[in-house]
Order: C-alpha cells, then sequence, then structure tokens
C-alpha cells in the first residue's frame, strides 16, 4: 500500500511558479550552517540561482535548499565532508534532462555540469576515453570521431545530457539493442564516497582503497545469504535502470556495477574511462508493417536472431495521431495498422547490410503484412522522419491536455512485448488518456506519452491509480519500470511491487553500506516513508 498523498497541487491543475509553491518547514540547514570547509566553489542559497535546479525534464519539481558549483573532485570531496558531518541532504545534478525526479529535490542540488567538461581524451588504440562527468554524449563523439570512433550507447537526449547523468541512469538508446546500456561500456570510475573519501575503481581491480573496500566487505556480507534467490528472481529483461545492478555485481565483484545505475546515491562521481566502438561504415532500414500486435510481438523475437542495431516500434496510437497531424510524415501511413518496426542493420560493407536486409525480409516473411527498404541515406531519413513526427504534434496540443512522462520506460521481457502495449492500451483506456506508445521493441522497453486532461477533477488521484495498476502488470510481466531512464523519485514507491521485500531488504544493504547517513539523494531508487510517485508533481 502506498501512504496518504501529500504533493504539491495547485487546484486548476497548472504548474505552480517555484516561488509560490506552498511553505515548506521552516529548517533551511545551508544558510545556518556557515562556510564549508576548504570549498572552493559556490554555495548559494538565493533563490534567483535556485530556480533553475527545481525543475528538470519529466514531472517532478522541487525547489532545493542551495546550489553547491563545486570546482574540482577536490572541492566536491569538501563538500561531501561537510554535508556529511552536517546531514546535509545533496542531490547530484548534470544537465537535469533525467525524467523521474532523481535530479530534484530538497537540501543541497550539486552542479556537476559546470566545471566537469576537460576536454575528453581519447586513446584510440585502446578505444578508450577518459572523459569528466560533466561532458556531454555529443562532445565525447565529436572528439572520437576524428578516430573513426563512438561511445556506442546513444540516449536520444544526447545533445545535451552528461556522462555524470548516463553513468548514474544506466541510459540507454535505439542501440542498446546490438551494443547494451551504458554499463557495459563504463572500465573505471573516479567517485566521491559520501563521507568525502575519494576512490578510483576499476572492473576486474584487486587492490581497493581502503574505505571502498570496507564497503564492499559490508555489502558482500549482506548479500551473501540471499544472493541466490535475488537471482533467481531478477527480471529477466534485456536492459534495465531501476533498482542497484545486484546480480551484476555478485557476478563480477566490481563496485562499477553498482555505481553505474546507482543515481547518485551511493557517491558523486567526477570522472570515468569508457570504452568505445568504431563508427560503423554502411547502414540499411527496413520498415515492417503490421495489422495484427501479436504478430510484431512475434517479428521481433526472429528479428533479434539477426542481431539489428536497432528495432524500433511505434504502435497504433503513434501511427493514428501522426496520420492525421503530420504534413509530411515521411511514409505513407496505412490505415487498420497495428505496428510498425523500424529495423536497422549496421556492417562494415554494404553488401553485408544487403545481405542482413534479405535475410530479414526471409525471416519476417508471413508475419510481417509489408516490408519496405529504404535503400538510400536520403530515403532512410525519411522513413526515420516519422519516428521523431509525434513530439512536434503533442507540443501543438491545444486545450487542457499536457503530455507527461509517469509510466513512460517500462521494460518486459521480449516476448511479453504484445502483452505489455495491450495492458498499457487497456489501463489507459479505462481512463479515457489518449496517449502515444513508441520505443525499443527489440529490448522490450516502452515509451508512453499519455495526454492528461489537467481540467478534469481528480485527475491526479488517477494517474496514481494508472501509475500503480501498470507497475503491478509489469511486475506480473517479469519486467521493471525503468528500462533507461532510472526510478527517480517518481519509481521509488514502486521498487518493492517489482523486486519483491528480499532484494529490496538487499538494496538498503547495500545503500547502508556506502551511505549511512543517507545524504546522497535521500527519497531516490528507495523510498523515504511516506513517500509516494507523483508528491512532488508539478501541475
Ligand atoms: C527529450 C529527452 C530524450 C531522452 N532520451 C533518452 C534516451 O533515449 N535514453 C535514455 O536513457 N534517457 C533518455 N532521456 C533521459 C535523460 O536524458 C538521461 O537519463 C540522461 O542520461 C540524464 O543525463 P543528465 O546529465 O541530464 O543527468 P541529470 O538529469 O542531471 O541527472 C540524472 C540522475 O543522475 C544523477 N547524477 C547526475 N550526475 C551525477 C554524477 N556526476 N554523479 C552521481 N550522480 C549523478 C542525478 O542525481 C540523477 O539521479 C531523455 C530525456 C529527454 C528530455
Amino acid at each position: 500500500m502506498l501512504p496518504p498523498r501529500q504533493h504539491e497541487a495547485k487546484p486548476d491543475g497548472a504548474a505552480w511558479p517555484l516561488s509560490r509553491l506552498p511553505p515548506r518547514p521552516p529548517s533551511d540547514p545551508v544558510s545556518t550552517l556557515g562556510p564549508v570547509d576548504g570549498f572552493r566553489g559556490e554555495l548559494q542559497t538565493d533563490e534567483a540561482r535556485r530556480t533553475p535546479f527545481g525543475d528538470a525534464s519529466g514531472i517532478l519539481r522541487t525547489l532545493p535548499d542551495a546550489v553547491a558549483v563545486p570546482v574540482d573532485a577536490d572541492d566536491v570531496a569538501a563538500l561531501l565532508r561537510w554535508a556529511s558531518s552536517h546531514d546535509v541532504k545533496l542531490v547530484p545534478r548534470g544537465a537535469g534532462t533525467g525524467m523521474p525526479g532523481g535530479n530534484v529535490g530538497r537540501g543541497v542540488s550539486v552542479d556537476l555540469m559546470t566545471h566537469f567538461r576537460a576536454p575528453a581524451v581519447v586513446d584510440a588504440e585502446r578505444r578508450t576515453a577518459v572523459v569528466s562527468v560533466g561532458t556531454t554524449l555529443a562532445e565525447l563523439n565529436l572528439a572520437a570521431s576524428v578516430h573513426r570512433l563512438h561511445f556506442p550507447v546513444d540516449p536520444s537526449s544526447g545533445e545535451r545530457c552528461t556522462f555524470g547523468g548516463m553513468i548514474a541512469n544506466n541510459s540507454g538508446g535505439s542501440h542498446t539493442v546490438r551494443y547494451g546500456s551504458t554499463r557495459a561500456w563504463i572500465d573505471a570510475l573516479e567517485v566521491v564516497l559520501a563521507d568525502g573519501t575519494r576512490v578510483s575503481t576499476a572492473r576486474g581491480e584487486r587492490e581497493r582503497h581502503p574505505r571502498l573496500a570496507a564497503i564492499l566487505a559490508e555489502v558482500d556480507a549482506a548479500l551473501a545469504p540471499h544472493a541466490d534467490s535475488v537471482v533467481a528472481r531478477w527480471p529477466a529483461v534485456r536492459k534495465n535502470s531501476s533498482g542497484y545492478a545486484l546480480p551484476d555485481y555478485l557476478r563480477t565483484g566490481d563496485a562499477v556495477d553498482l555505481l553505474v545505475g546507482s543515481e547518485g546515491t551511493l557517491g558523486l562521481v567526477t570522472s570515468a574511462t569508457v570504452r568505445l566502438a568504431p563508427l560503423p561504415v554502411a547502414r540499411g532500414l527496413a520498415l515492417l508493417e503490421f495489422t495484427d500486435l501479436a504478430a510484431a510481438g512475434a517479428a521481433v523475437k526472429r528479428i533479434l536472431e539477426l542481431r539489428p542495431a536497432t528495432c524500433e516500434i511505434i504502435d497504433r496510437t503513434f501511427i493514428d495521431l501522426v496520420r492525421r497531424g503530420a504534413e509530411d510524415p515521411g511514409y505513407p501511413l496505412r490505415e487498420g495498422l497495428e505496428a510498425i518496426l523500424f529495423v536497422e542493420f549496421e556492417a562494415d560493407t554494404e553488401g553485408e547490410v544487403a545481405a542482413s536486409l534479405a535475410a530479414l525480409e526471409a525471416h519476417v516473411a508471413g508475419v510481417a503484412d509489408r516490408v519496405t527498404v529504404a535503400a538510400d541515406q536520403a530515403r532512410r531519413e525519411r522513413f526515420w522522419h516519422v519516428r521523431h513526427a509525434a513530439s512536434p504534434l503533442i507540443a501543438k496540443l491545444s486545450g487542457n491536455r499536457i503530455s507527461m512522462q509517469f509510466i513512460e520506460d517500462g521494460v518486459v521481457p521480449v516476448p511479453r512485448l504484445a502483452d505489455y502495449i495491450r495492458l498499457l492500451r487497456r489501463v489507459l483506456g479505462e481512463h479515457a488518456l489518449p496517449a502515444v506508445i513508441f520505443g525499443h521493441a527489440g529490448d522490450g522497453n516502452l515509451h508512453v506519452n499519455p495526454l492528461v486532461d489537467v481540467a478534469k477533477p481528480g485527475w491526479r488521484e488517477e494517474l496514481e491509480a494508472i501509475v500503480v495498476e501498470v507497475a503491478a502488470g509489469v511486475a506480473a510481466l517479469g519486467g521493471t519500470m525503468a528500462g533507461e531512464h532510472g526510478d527517480g523519485r517518481l519509481r521509488a514507491p514502486l521498487i518493492e511491487t517489482i523486486f519483491g521485500a528480499e532484494t529490496v531488504a538487499c538494496f538498503r544493504a547495500v545503500k547502508a553500506a556506502f551511505d549511512p547517513t543517507g545524504i546522497l539523494n535521500p527519497g531516490v531508487i528507495l523510498p523515504l516513508p511516506r513517500q509516494r510517485p507523483l508528491d512532488a508533481i508539478r501541475y
């Protein structure tokens, strides 16, 4: 059962201006605590400085009590020493593009972008790069492209999002079906622990910093009696950004596996060594049309055998919106389609790509209603245009409907994909909530943008009921609520529904070992007492 609601709602459903949020409890530790020993960066409490840090992408918003802008890793260490000795809560922050509210909260918002942008150092021979955490994906890829390399995990926010955020959320993208999520590409991390200790940790290392060794010994002792049952009931999904990655850690013993995906709750990352992949030489795309949803689900399983670079889906809701609204959808959208799959191949030669496309056509013969191949780059770009056509149409929708991301990232085992789409359509239909559904079919990961009528009485309660029902449904399908966006504050209250009490107790043991006083992003991944998903909804 979730605790009683206590969100900060403006009666007409519109967003509160941050300056007019309902009053908070009077405690304001930061302005009363005096200077931070050894800290050379900015620590600001004035409202104008804090306001931009109260907002992020997604539906949650909370004004922090202060903003800290450390100038380097030693500064982060000074801030954490101070925070741990004064029980000040910290909310690490990159570009603020994260969806579920891991980047907003009370306490001190820590800007890990502004001064963490040293140019990436690319080692072309070893295909690695050392990146400062404020570096964006686009910046690293620009530096790596000189060597015909790239970071192959591609969140669509890559122009803006930082490596700190990608590491913290274990971000993914349309190419994750081929390359995996961020975790698989991280070799080493520089981290500041909750007590201000700076540590470096690399995969496979034997010599550990004594503080990190002590933490991991505590984690190992806590996990040992539960390891088998945690692994046995772990969701069998291809990608996951929910909870702490216990099976990965139990397999490798690498602290990197726990820290990646920990959403700023176990330590603040300041730099990383990442692996790079060669840029593909040739690409080819096919669009597969389906009038039957189950057939689309079955086709995805077959397509995975061909190792596609992407396998994306738009469902009927998305197709109908674009068909009705877009002046030039980029591809002729027929009536009556249940889904379209976008399947792309990458290879070293055009010949290999052509062979993969031919194999695809043979593989889905009799399953897909129609297969159209985009032979050249111009046509490929036009076809991809369909996949991006919904966002401007949603933005143009007038009236009281607002697109909100609150069930936007569920992931299920691929064989359950069609069941998951049906579940979403049913729940949304019962609440008469129009939505567009699309996402990374090859990974079983769907994005959902419901269009919420904020003039409807009781809409917030309805949203929460939907979140709870979808989470229960996703759990029953063997999935999690976050394929790539993380849990944040939005999904922390659902964590036990997904993982069960025993695994969540193990999560708590990990958190307690790394952050015994709970100063690092409290309420993210693990809920605080009485926390509810939409407590901090901005509308
Ligand atoms: C239009 C749009 C498209 C998107 N598409 C994708 C997509 O395709 N795939 C995908 O995975 N995500 C996507 N996202 C979500 C988001 O962009 C990613 O999760 C991104 O990696 C967040 O990076 P950020 O720098 O904005 O981090 P923030 O939003 O600032 O922070 C995200 C989380 O990371 C923590 N954090 C940040 N820096 C650090 C650090 N240095 N140390 C410790 N913790 C830290 C924060 O506390 C927070 O919990 C999208 C978002 C938008 C708005």
